[in-house]
């Protein structure tokens, strides 16, 4: 299966020209994203700071999502909060913060994994999939598009599919790494019971990994034969893949293919191979 941008785009716009939404948001414009680097108030935050400003991981995300068109700027923000390692969505500014980024940090593995899963994936992609999830409940909201089932599912399908659009390296990098952190199930700011997890609007952090490794291996049976082979993927999930990857396909190329913006997308692969590799290098050598 083709991974490559011009074929996404290709299906983008003709998702476009068949529902015939091309006036579906008539104010709405690519190059809306903007980005805050706001300083920490906790010290001990100030390396992470000057880590992600030096390796200008919000205007690399900014270029990521250039070619969404919206209606309105979506600011992209790190910043302190009090203590709780969290990250929000709310009146078009998306939060992550410096507790969670340290966090992040603390739980990436320190030796390389059998999978091919090295330490910077094990940050970069935690990292991005928290920002792509809240930019999928800012698509949502700015959008207005319908969801059905749950919203977390879908922010969680949405940050999937996005890193599915990067290189084959890449993708699994990122989808690998995300699902290292989920699985490992960080610890709550308070312990949560098993009532209040189960009754949680998120999924469980083991079935949020579970549920993007299987997309991901629905996508590319053979760049994730591996997690399946492995039984990182159980074999019984692994067989329905295919068919939640087409539906995610379906999905994200009738309602947010119309939003894509065909010419600013067309640089994105150039971006992200020149500024990403050349991060995941520093990061593997500290
Ligand atoms: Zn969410």
């Amino acid at each position: 299966m083709s991974r490559t941008l011009a074929a996404v785009t290709a299906i983008l716009l003709g998702a476009m020209a068949a529902i015939g939404s091309a006036d579906a948001a008539p104010r709405a414009k690519p190059d809306q994203i903007r980005y805050k680097y706001v300083r920490p108030t906790d010290p001990s935050h100030q390396a992470i700071y000057d880590q992600i400003k030096q390796g200008r991981a919000l205007e690399l995300l900014q270029q990521l999502l250039s070619p969404l068109r919206l209606p309105h700027p979506l600011t992209l923000k790190v910043a302190s909060c009090d203590g709780v390692p969290d990250a929000w969505y709310g009146n078009e500014v998306v939060t992550l913060c410096y507790e969670l980024l340290a966090e992040i940090l603390k739980n990436a593995t320190t030796r390389d994994l059998p999978a091919g899963v090295s330490k910077a994936d094990t940050i970069l992609g935690p990292a991005f999939d928290v920002f792509l999830h809240e930019t999928g409940h800012a698509v949502f909201d700015m959008l207005q598009i319908p969801v059905l089932g749950r919203e977390e599912d879908a922010a969680d399908q949405f940050s999937a599919y996005v890193m599915l659009r990067l290189s084959k390296a890449e993708a699994r990098r990122m989808i690998l790494g995300a699902a290292y952190l989920r699985a490992k199930e960080l610890p709550e700011p308070e312990p949560l019971s098993s009532r209040d997890k189960f009754s949680d609007e998120h999924s469980m952090p083991a079935q949020r990994a579970f549920n993007v490794l299987c997309i991901a291996y629905g996508a590319d049976k053979k760049l994730f034969a591996d997690i399946v082979a492995n039984d990182i993927l159980p074999k019984q999930r692994a067989e329905t893949c295919e068919i939640d990857y087409d539906d995610l396909t379906f999905a994200m190329t009738a309602l947010i293919g119309p939003h894509i913006d065909k010419i600013s997308a067309r640089k994105f692969h150039e971006v992200w191979t020149r500024t990403v590799s050349a991060r995941r290098t520093r990061l593997n050598r500290q």
